[in-house]
Parts: C-alpha cells; sequence; structure tokens
C-alpha cells in the first residue's frame, strides 16, 4: 500500500489560530484511493522549515500532499520550497500567466503584478490547472515522492483533488483500497476492550483494529487495506463478526449510530414510549433522544426538574424522600422515574439526579455522583455511579446521559427476551 504525508502550511494553522481542516479531508479522500497517510504534518510559512519537512518527506513515503502557500503574497513558500529540494529553478510559465490575467479580467480588474509570482513554477513541475481560483496547483517528482501542491482555500483544495489528484492516484492504484468501519461500545473501559480484543489490535494485523475512547463511548475502529473493495468489505466483515462474538451486547451500534438511537431502535414498533425525568443533566438525554429522525414514534417528553419543588409539582416525588434522602438520592431517582412515567403514561422511563459539580460536592456525596433512576412495566429500579470529582461539569453531564440511555438500552434487550447472539443481525448495517 501507498504512503502519504500530508503537510498543511500556515503560521496561523501552526500557531493554532485557525484549525487544519485540509488535511483530514485529504487522509480521507486518500484513504479511499488505496493510499495510506502515515503523517500530518503543520508548517509555519517558514522556507527553511518547508524545506526541512520535504526532505525529510520524500525520503519517508511515496505520496506527498501539499496544501497552501500558494498564493502571490511573501508568506507564500510553497513554489520556491519545492523548486530548492528539486534543485531546479523557478520558471515562467506562460499558460498559467494568461490563465491569471483571464481570471482578473473576466472580474473586471486588473491584475496586480504581484501575482505574476503565482504563474512561476519549478522547471519541470506538472501544472495543475485550478478552476475556481488563482493558483495553479503543482505536482513535482521529489527523489521516490510524488509530490502534489494544492491550495489552502478549501473549496479550491477539494475541486482540484477531484480534478487533478484523484485520477492520477486512481490509476497507478489499480483498485487499491483502504476501508473503515467502526463499532460503538458501552460498558468496559478501554483496557478492558483492548484485553478481549489484544491479538486482534497487533500491530501490522489487516485490518487494522484500534480504539478510541470519549464519555464512556469505546469505539472500536477497523482499517483494511485490500486489492478490491469488495476485498476489503470482506475482510472488515470477517473482523466485525469476530469482534462481535468476543463484545457480544456491549455493541450498540455502528459508524455514525449513537446511543439514544439505538434505543430509539428497540422502542420502534414494540408499542413500548419513553419519558424522562432530568436534574444534573438539565435535559441532555431528550436532546439527545430527539436528535434521531423519528423519535416522536416512541418518545413523548420529560421535565427538566433541577429545583425540588419542580420534582414534587411535575413528578410527583414526595416531599418526605426528599427530606430523608435528599434530591441526590437512589428513591428519589426512582420515584421520578415513576413520576415521569406515571404522569406522562409511557411505558417506560428514565431520570436522572446527580452532582454535577464544580461545586456542591460533600464527603458523603462528592461531585460526580449520580443516580439514575429506570422505570420499566411493572418494575423501577435505581443504580449508583461514581464518575470521579476531578471530570469537569459537561463530562459528568454526558456520562450521566449516556449512562441512562445504556441502562435503558440494556434493559429493553432483557425485557425483548433476545440473547444477544440473535439480536445482532438487528445492529449489523
Ligand atoms: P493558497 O495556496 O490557496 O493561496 P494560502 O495558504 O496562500 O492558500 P491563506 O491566505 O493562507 O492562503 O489561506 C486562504 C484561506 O484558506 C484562509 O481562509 C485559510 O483559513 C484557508 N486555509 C488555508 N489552509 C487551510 C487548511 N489547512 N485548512 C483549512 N483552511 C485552510
Ligand atoms: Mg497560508
Amino acid at each position: 500500500m501507498r504512503r502519504a504525508w500530508v503537510l498543511a502550511t500556515g503560521t496561523e494553522l501552526a500557531l493554532g489560530q485557525s484549525v487544519d481542516t485540509n488535511s483530514p479531508w485529504l487522509a480521507a479522500r486518500l484513504a479511499a484511493l488505496g493510499v495510506r497517510t502515515e503523517r500530518h504534518v503543520v508548517v509555519a510559512d517558514d522556507l527553511a522549515a518547508l524545506r526541512d519537512v520535504l526532505r525529510e518527506a520524500t525520503r519517508g513515503c511515496d505520496i506527498v500532499v501539499l496544501t497552501g502557500g500558494l498564493g502571490p503574497t511573501e508568506d507564500d513558500l510553497t513554489r520556491q520550497a519545492l523548486a530548492d529540494v528539486a534543485e531546479v529553478p523557478l520558471e515562467l510559465h506562460p499558460p498559467s500567466l494568461e490563465h491569471l490575467r483571464a481570471f482578473f479580467a473576466a472580474r473586471g480588474r486588473r491584475m496586480p503584478e504581484r501575482n505574476v509570482v503565482q504563474a512561476m513554477v519549478p522547471r519541470g513541475a506538472q501544472v495543475l490547472p485550478n478552476t475556481c481560483g488563482t493558483a495553479p496547483g503543482l505536482r513535482v517528482r521529489l527523489g521516490r515522492a510524488d509530490c502534489f501542491a494544492l491550495p489552502g482555500v478549501p473549496f479550491e483544495m477539494y475541486a482540484m483533488f477531484e480534478r487533478e489528484v484523484a485520477p492520477a492516484l486512481r490509476s497507478a492504484a489499480g483498485g487499491a483500497v483502504l476501508l473503515f468501519r467502526r463499532l460503538h461500545t458501552f460498558g468496559l473501559g478501554e483496557s478492558d476492550v483492548g484485553q478481549r480484543l489484544a491479538d486482534l489490535m497487533q500491530p501490522g494485523r489487516n485490518p487494522t483494529v484500534g480504539t478510541t475512547a470519549q464519555h464512556g463511548v469505546i469505539v472500536v475502529r477497523l482499517y483494511a487495506s485490500a486489492r478490491s473493495e469488495s476485498e476489503a468489505q470482506q475482510r472488515l466483515d470477517e473482523t466485525e463478526a469476530e469482534i462481535r462474538q468476543r463484545l457480544g451486547t456491549i455493541i450498540f451500534g455502528t459508524e455514525d449510530e449513537t446511543l439514544a438511537a439505538a434505543v430509539g431502535k428497540l422502542l420502534l414498533g414494540t408499542g413500548a414510549t419513553l419519558s424522562t425525568a432530568e436534574s444534573c443533566t438539565g435535559g441532555l438525554i431528550g436532546k439527545l433522544l430527539t436528535d434521531v429522525p423519528g423519535s416522536s414514534a416512541y418518545y413523548v417528553g420529560g421535565a427538566v426538574s433541577y429545583a425540588n419543588e419542580v420534582k414534587t409539582a411535575l413528578l410527583g416525588v414526595p416531599n418526605e424522600l426528599l427530606e430523608r434522602y435528599g434530591a441526590v438520592s437512589e428513591p428519589v431517582a426512582r420515584a421520578m422515574a415513576e413520576g415521569a412515567a406515571a404522569r406522562l403514561g409511557t411505558s417506560h422511563a428514565v431520570a436522572v439526579t446527580g452532582i454535577a459539580g464544580p461545586t456542591g460536592g460533600t464527603p458523603q456525596k462528592p461531585v460526580g455522583l449520580v443516580y439514575i433512576g429506570l422505570h420499566s412495566p411493572g418494575r423501577t429500579e435505581g443504580y449508583e455511579y461514581r464518575f470521579g470529582s476531578d471530570y469537569p461539569r459537561d463530562v459528568i453531564r454526558l456520562r450521566a446521559a449516556h449512562t441512562a440511555l445504556n441502562l435503558l438500552r440494556l434493559k429493553l434487550l432483557e425485557t425483548q427476551g433476545s440473547a444477544p447472539a440473535r439480536r445482532m443481525p438487528d445492529t449489523c448495517r
């Protein structure tokens, strides 16, 4: 498989004042063309630094894609750096100059002299026409590496990549592809997931298997390279089946599927309905549920019951419970879930009450302590979680919301009486 480096130039990018969105786009497009990106480099507008990184890149990979630095100003150094590393002079490319003059003429403007520099190209370079801007792109052979220099302006870069780079790479690839797949899990930590998949995560395996973690969701990522798309899909299918065997019901979805969508899938068509009662999550669970199109088929709504009076008035939580156990307690979480289900007439309800911090914690009830109430027909359960008092407020809230949705998901799986192995086709793509 061919290996690429992606180089983005711009002092504003290197200083973190603006975000490099071109590189991830390029890496994804390269993958689809069977090219594996091994390194992303962001370089300031500095000739020496740019030359250094180009020299290194041309020893380390087969393809270099540069973005930015083709403009007409002093800080646009890509042309010069390429010429220096190739040890050739810059020469005027008359058709590009013609294009520049026409570009300005079409807009009723005279071309500033400064822009002539955009028609200067390293001797021997192939010029890549710019169909929606001024600066032409360049294709230069440096050592073993095929270098493509593209504009920094995103829409100009996208267009040039599709017109000029993709066809060149595709014809050289002979159909080879790199495909991705994601499996989302909830309920085990990253190291536990890693332990169960250890042999699949060995370096050099194809598909490559890796994990990333965010807000309690552990994502298992698969990358397969193959000579054809169908072969890559088949490799992914095989590895996915093996992972499902090992992880079972902790897998809740693939690709962009969320926990809320997984819950929705289980509720849909069963006649079950859902309501929510939220204190420390302030409506976040309702938000996540209603992010899913079609959620009105099962989710009716809920109460954001932050103050005790609202827990009592809207959900009928007995005052006596609040006084005896406190608002952040398992009995109150259960009473909130029961109250939501009863008052909103739903078969299921989830409730959350906790301390999201950063203040309000005590030794007995620290920041991060969260109780979740879960009502299902004929049954109400309470759960206690300690998410960690050093976590920021938004992390605790999202953890709590995800955990509540996952408890509901597991309850629905259990009550629908499906053994994990039989449920799997539902969550396969
Ligand atoms: P060009 O090569 O097209 O002339 P440039 O680097 O000379 O680009 P700049 O003036 O630095 O041009 O950037 C032009 C615009 O493109 C800016 O709005 C900048 O934020 C955006 N841009 C440049 N590089 C990137 C990048 N890597 N990711 C996202 N946006 C970018
Ligand atoms: Mg720039």
